[in-house]
């Protein structure tokens, strides 16, 4: 069964009567592969009754993916033209999909309270082919903003998504990785193809997948003081941490604050778990 998703003729045809030629700024890299587009759907998890955020649908190739299992889609895009054409794809494709289906067109760095407000509920499972340029950003501001967020499985540039799912002491760890890891457990889940896109992108994707933790590791004001130590630490990465930190937690207090969290002040920023991060946060008086 492929006639209800986007396949690369349909692709090709629809992006050619919107007058789409897709650019690299807005990392509009469309996936032309059904098989492709139901893994991906698999893997999120995501089934009939669920309520999914959609961050960059472009011609709707993933879109009509989710809705095709029954689940809810909110999708979010920057691209006026694509954004106006979405409605109609989806009622072409998939006719009883229709009311299950909205589009939000807008940045999806500029989402907020507002338009959720829209909604009946906030989305409680991710799905997305990233706009390469700023996926950590993005991933970013919804975990923030969408604290109802459960789990996800999104495709980034490969690079970008080791990176995100990196632990201490890897080379790939760096501030994406430990702010990611505030959210939840992060994952590769497999590899794309640079042909199941179009146009081929020059670089590897990946499949990253995302898990809330079951509990909150700390409160808010927690998160946002933790995310400033992160910054500074990594910030300077080579320098230990007694020295990176200096700027964040003062000349007075820096070496007693670390210590007192139980991490050694000659450690880097690439040793330190977000938990660590985290009890140095706590120890500040
Ligand atoms: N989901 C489609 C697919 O898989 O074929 C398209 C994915 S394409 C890699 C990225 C999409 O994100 C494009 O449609 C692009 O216009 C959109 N986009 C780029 N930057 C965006 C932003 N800041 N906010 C929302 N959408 C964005």
């Amino acid at each position: 069964m492929t006639e209800a998703l986007l396949g690369p003729v349909e692709v090709r045809e629809l992006a050619e009567r919107l007058g789409v030629s897709p650019t690299k700024k807005l990392g509009q890299n469309f996936v032309i592969d059904p098989n492709t587009v139901r893994k991906i759907v698999r893997l999120a998890g995501v089934e009939q009754g669920d309520s999914v955020i959609e961050i960059g649908p472009g011609l709707g190739s993933l879109t009509l993916g989710i809705t095709e299992v029954g689940a809810d889609v909110t999708a979010i895009e920057i691209d006026a033209r694509l954004a106006a054409e979405l409605p109609n794809t989806v009622r072409a494709m998939q006719p009883n999909a229709s009311d299950r289906f909205r589009v939000i067109h807008t940045d999806a760095l500029d989402l907020a309270d507002h338009h959720l407000a829209t909604l009946d509920a906030n989305p409680t499972a991710l799905v997305a082919n990233l706009p390469y340029n700023v996926s950590v950003p993005i991933l970013m501001h919804l975990l923030e903003l969408i604290p109802e967020l459960e789990r996800g499985l999104v495709m980034v540039q490969a690079e970008v998504g080791y990176r995100i799912a990196a632990g201490p002491g890897s080379k790939e760890y760096g501030s994406p990785s430990a702010k990611a890891a505030w959210y939840g457990d992060w994952s590769i889940a497999g590899n794309v193809s640079r042909r199941i896109f179009w146009p081929v992108p020059g670089v590897d994707s990946v499949l990253v997948k995302f898990a809330k933790r079951s509990t909150p590791l700390g409160s808010e004001t927690e998160r946002a003081r933790t995310f400033e130590l992160v910054n500074a630490a990594f910030a300077q990465r080579r320098k230990m941490l007694r020295q990176a930190l200096l700027p964040v937690l003062g000349q007075a207090r820096t070496v007693e604050t670390i210590e007192s969290a139980g991490v050694a002040p000659t450690a880097r920023a690439e040793q330190l778990s977000i938990d660590d991060f985290l009890a140095i946060a706590r120890c500040e008086k």
